[in-house]
């Protein structure tokens, strides 16, 4: 008896040395197109562990996921810079409550930092009291490298030219839907940006623009067909790989808060 239950001891015992631990993956499947990683390659990196951020409501600005490169949470302007004359210069941009407002005359204001591809998160609020119309109500901007413009402007009951309202790809692409807010309300923009690549004077690859707008997809994968200039043909010019990104002085006191980025990285 007893040495048939140590039998089957071992017979277990040999069964479970010979089924191979597949809870990590597998040595030993199909090659994925590339050649690089099998279909559950046990060995390829598993992504780093990050801590969510958080919404943002009316009152409260969102916070940042852990890996995020904060540019603005609020209460300072340590990461930006304006230009005077060619030299970079302290932002004179009005800090309060929380937020950065636009102030006619100081300029647009540029991050220190340089980004290539990147997610970026932005909480802005055009003036709460209505003035003008068209392109010179609640203007301002979001400057990927300086030069490509996701549209920020008051789009609430203020008709202008489709691809010139907010959240479109200025003078490219208007936005799906205008889900714009009332003035004074915070809004948010998610944009996903893969930066054009060149190799010397040549473009081998456009750049790409997805943006999310209070939570809704308005830009899809955008081929943007160059830069974002007033009432022109968009063109590309080569330029460095990185660069800093700007928000716009387009005169109107625009305020923002809750802005950081994420580089993105592949690890494909
Ligand atoms: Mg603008």
């Amino acid at each position: 008896m007893v040495r048939t239950l140590l039998a089957a001891l071992f017979c277990l015992g040999a069964v479970s040395a010979q089924t191979p631990d597949h809870t990590l993956g597998y040595d030993n499947t199909p090659f994925l197109p590339g050649g690089k990683w099998r279909v559950h390659d046990v060995s390829r990196p598993r992504p780093a562990v990050i801590t969510p951020g958080s919404e943002s409501s009316p009152e409260k600005a969102g916070k940042a996921p852990s890996d995020a490169i904060v540019l603005f949470d609020g209460t300072d302007l340590s990461h930006w810079v304006t230009y005077v004359k060619g030299q970079p210069t302290e932002p004179k941009w009005k800090l309060q409550n929380g937020y950065m407002e636009v102030v006619d005359g100081a300029g647009s204001i540029d991050t220190k930092e340089k980004f290539g591809d990147i997610q970026m998160h932005v909480e802005w609020a055009s003036p709460s009291e209505v003035k003008g119309k068209s392109q010179d109500r609640g203007n301002s901007g979001i400057l990927l490298m300086g030069r490509y413009e996701v549209q920020v402007l008051d789009s609430y009951d203020n008709p202008t030219y489709a691809d010139g309202q907010a959240a479109s790809l200025y003078g490219q692409y208007p936005p799906l839907v205008n889900v714009s807010r009332k003035p004074g309300e915070w809004q948010t923009y998610d944009i996903f940006f893969e930066a054009p690549r060149f190799e010397g004077d040549k473009l081998v690859k456009p750049a790409f623009v997805t943006v999310v707008h209070n939570g809704v997809l308005v830009q899809n994968h955008r081929q943007l067909v160059g830069d974002t200039p007033h009432a022109k043909l968009g063109t590309y010019k080569p330029h460095p790989a990185e660069l800093a990104l700007q928000l716009q002085n387009h005169h109107e006191p625009v305020r923002y808060r809750s802005v950081w980025v994420r580089r993105l990285v592949s690890q494909d």
